[in-house]
C-alpha cells in the first residue's frame, strides 16, 4: 500500500477486459466435480443502486452448525488499519426454501449468528459504500474501500462480500450484474457462464474490480500482460496516458526482477475529488487521486507509486511470514515485517528506476534526502517495528507514512550492508530473489525467526542491524554506509543563500490540517502548534484542497500577505501572514563525493547496476 496522506501534505505531493455485455448470467456449465463442495455463489446487483448499497445474495444450502457465525471483514491484508466492515452493514437476512426469514442476530461488530444453519438456501444483505459512510472511527482508505455512483462502481471485496465462519477457504464464484456498457476491471478471471471465478474468500479481498464508464489500454512488459482501467470523473486522465507515463518504469520494474511471476496484472485507477494512495494485490492494484492536471500528477509521484504496488509482486506476494498467509479476517493480527512489505518495496521501487535509467542517480540521491526530511516530521521514539505492530492503534495511523520514508531508508542502508560485505557481488536485491524462490506465495517464512534467517544467508555481523534499526531507533548509519559507495552525507548544509520561507510541519486531523511544527517565521504571525487550519485567504483548506493550498503558499514571494483562518480550541482567529527572507539550510544532503577511490566507485557501479543472477530462478 502506499499511503499518501502525509506525504500530500508536507511536500508539494490480467485483467479480463469484460466488454458490454459479456456477463451473460444464468447456469454455469462448468460445475465442479462432485466431490468438491459446492462454490458459494454471490450477486452483486449493481443495476439498483438506490441508498449507495450493495445488494448482495448468497446461495448457499449446505451449513451445519459450525457455519452459524456469518462473518464480515475486521481489515484486510496489506492495510494495516482496522476496518470493522460489519459497520456498513444496513440489513442482514437468512433465507430457507419456502422464503421464510430464519432468525438471525448481531453477536459482534463483523459477526451476525444465524439460528436454523441447516435450514439456509439464501443470504440477503445490504451494505452502505464506505466512501460516502460517515464513520466516527477508522474510516477506511479510500483505496480500499467502496464507492457507488452513477457511472461506475468500485469494490474491494472485504468490503462487499462476507463468509460462513468455517468456509473462509471454499472458492466462491461472484455475479456482478451491472448496466451493458459498463466496463469491468479486475484481475478475476470467469467461467463459461460469466460469473467471475476466486479459490476462496481470501482471493476475493486480493482482486477489487473496478466497472463503469472507464477508458483501458493494454501493454506488454517483458511477456506480462498488463491492462490498465481508469476511470476519471470528467475524463481527463485516459489510460492511455497512464500507459505512455509508467511504460519505462514497469520495464525497469522487470529487469529489477529479472523475470516476472505473473503473466498478467491489471491496474484500476480511480480519479475524483480526492487523493489517498493506492492498495497492491497479486495480480493488480488500485489507485486513488484526485483528477488534476496530468504533469501535475506525475509531479505527485504517480508513475512511483505505480511501481511501488507492481513491485508488491515481490513481498508480500512471494515473501510473507505466516500471519499473512493464514490471513485474520477476524481480528487484526500486526506482523513484525512491515519493514520488508512496504519499506523493502518502496525501496525496490526507487532504486529499480535508478538502475533501469529512468532517473539518474543524482535524482535518486535527492529522494533519499526527500524521505529523510519526511522522516523528521514523524516520531523519532517509534521505531520501524513499532509502526509495523502498533499499525491499527490511532497513534499507529499517525506514525503509518513513515514505515514509506525511514523504512525505505533502513532497507536501502541493508543493501549497502550486504553489499560493502560481498565486495558488490550480492544486494538485498539478490537476497529478496533468492527468499522469493525460497518461500513463493503458498509457502510463510516464521514471523519470530526472520531476521536470523536472513542473517544465516548473508553475514553474521548483520544480525545487529536489525535490532538497532528495525526494532530499535538508534541514529542511522547514513555517514558510515553511503561512503562504502563513495557518497557524503551532510545532515545540515548551509547554502548562503537566501529564499522566502514560512517554516511549518502540518499533520491530518479527520478531513483538516493541524500544525505540529511552527518555526520562527510563522510563530511571528501569531501561529501556534495546534491551530487547526480552516482556510487560506477565500479557500476553504481540507484534504481534497491541501495540495492546492501548499502550491499557492510555494508560489509566494517574501512579505506578500496571506491570511489564515484557524481553530484554537473552540475559537475561530484570522492571522496575517507573510513569508520572510531566511537562509536556506538543506537537512540530509547526499551528494557523490568527486573524490571517491577506485574502491568505492567499484561499489558504487555495483550498487547502481542490477547485479547478474547467477542462479535463475525457477
Ligand atoms: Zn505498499
Amino acid at each position: 500500500m502506499t499511503n499518501r496522506l502525509k506525504a500530500a501534505v508536507t511536500t508539494p505531493i490480467a485483467a479480463i477486459l469484460c466488454l458490454a455485455g459479456c456477463a451473460a448470467s444464468g447456469p454455469s456449465a462448468a460445475l465442479p466435480a462432485a466431490a468438491e463442495p459446492e462454490p458459494l455463489a454471490y450477486t452483486v446487483d449493481l443495476t439498483d443502486r438506490s441508498e449507495d448499497t450493495f445488494k448482495v445474495l448468497l446461495r448457499v444450502d449446505d451449513l451445519g452448525s459450525e457455519n452459524a457465525i456469518y462473518q464480515f471483514a475486521s481489515t484486510a491484508p496489506g492495510t494495516y488499519q482496522v476496518m470493522d466492515i460489519g459497520r456498513y452493514v444496513r440489513r442482514f437476512e437468512a433465507v430457507d426454501a419456502s422464503g421464510a426469514i430464519i432468525p438471525s442476530e448481531q453477536v459482534s461488530t463483523n459477526q451476525w449468528r444465524i439460528s436454523r444453519p441447516e435450514d439456509v438456501v439464501e443470504i440477503r444483505y445490504e451494505l452502505a459504500e464506505t466512501w460516502d459512510t460517515p464513520v466516527e472511527e477508522h474510516p477506511v482508505y479510500l483505496m480500499a474501500g467502496t464507492s457507488i455512483e452513477d457511472d461506475h462502481v468500485q469494490i474491494n471485496g472485504q468490503a462487499v462480500f462476507g463468509y460462513p465462519t468455517g468456509m473462509q477457504s471454499r472458492p466462491l464464484r461472484i455475479q456482478v450484474v451491472r448496466p451493458d456498457e459498463w466496463i469491468v476491471g479486475t484481475a478475476l478471471e470467469r467461467d463459461t457462464a460469466g460469473w467471475y471465478r476466486a479459490d476462496n474468500y481470501d482471493h476475493v479481498v486480493d482482486s477489487p474490480i473496478l466497472t463503469g464508464t472507464l477508458s483501458v489500454a493494454s501493454l506488454d512488459v517483458r511477456g506480462t500482460a498488463v491492462d490498465i482501467f481508469t476511470y476519471s470523473k470528467t475524463g481527463a486522465v485516459k489510460s492511455e496516458q497512464i500507459l505512455e507515463a509508467v511504460r519505462d518504469i514497469l520495464t525497469a520494474a522487470a529487469d529489477f526482477l529479472g523475470e516476472l511471476p505473473v503473466d498478467r496484472y491489471a491496474f484500476l485507477f480511480h480519479f475524483e475529488d480526492v487523493s489517498m494512495g493506492a492498495w497492491e494485490h497479486s495480480y493488480s492494484s488500485t489507485y486513488t487521486f484526485a483528477e488534476a492536471d496530468f504533469a501535475m500528477l506525475l509531479q505527485q509521484g504517480l508513475a512511483s507509486i505505480v511501481a511501488h504496488e507492481f513491485l508488491h509482486i515481490v513481498t508480500p506476494l512471494n515473501i510473507h511470514s505466516e500471519i499473512i498467509e493464514q490471513f485474520n479476517f477476524v481480528a487484526p493480527t500486526p506482523s513484525e515485517h512491515v519493514w520488508l512489505y512496504e519499506g523493502a518495496t518502496e525501496w525496490m521501487a526507487q532504486i529499480s528506476q535508478v538502475r533501469g535509467g529512468v532517473i539518474d542517480p543524482e535524482t535518486y540521491l535527492a529522494r533519499l534526502s526527500e524521505k529523510l526530511r519526511a522522516d523528521d516530521g514523524y516520531d523519532p521514539e517509534w521505531s520501524i517495528s513499532d509502526m509495523s505492530l502498533r499499525s491499527y492503534s490511532a497513534k499507529g495511523q499517525r506514525e503509518w507514512g513513515n514505515i514509506y520514508q525511514r523504512g525505505a531508508i533502513v532497507a536501502g542502508l541493508l543493501d549497502l550492508e550486504i553489499l560493502s560485505r560481498s565486495q558488490g557481488r550480492r544486494g538485498l536485491r539478490e537476497v529478496l530473489l533468492e527468499l522469493a524462490a525460497t518461500y513463493g506465495p503458498d509457502t510463510a517464512f516464521g514471523e519470530a525467526g526472520f531476521f536470523d534467517e536472513i542473517t544465516a544467508m548473508t553475514y553474521p555481523d548483520i544480525r545487529p542491524f536489525f535490532e538497532r534499526y528495525i526494532r530499535d531507533t538508534e541514529p542511522l548509519p547514513l555517514s558510515e554506509l553511503f561512503a562504502h559507495v563513495g557518497v557524503e552525507y551532510i545532515p545540515e548544509l548551509r547554502t548562503g543563500e537566501m529564499e522566502p520561507s514560512f517554516n511549518v510541519q502540518v499533520g491530518v486531523q479527520g478531513d483538516r490540517l493541524t500544525f505540529v511544527g511552527v518555526g520562527e517565521v510563522a510563530a511571528a504571525c501569531g501561529l501556534t502548534a495546534g491551530d487547526v487550519l480552516l482556510a487560506m485567504d477565500e479557500l476553504e483548506v481540507t484534504l481534497a484542497t491541501a495540495q492546492q493550498a501548499f502550491t499557492t503558499l510555494h508560489m509566494l514571494g517574501a512579505d506578500e500577505p496571506f491570511v489564515l483562518t484557524v481553530m484554537r480550541g473552540e475559537d475561530k482567529v484570522e492571522l496575517t501572514c507573510a513569508k520572510q527572507l531566511v537562509e536556506r539550510v538543506d537537512r540530509h544532503v547526499l551528494r557523490f563525493d568527486p573524490e571517491a577511490t577506485p574502491e568505492q566507485v567499484a561499489l558504487r557501479e555495483a550498487w547502481l547496476t542490477n547485479l547478474p543472477l547467477p542462479h535463475a530462478r525457477p
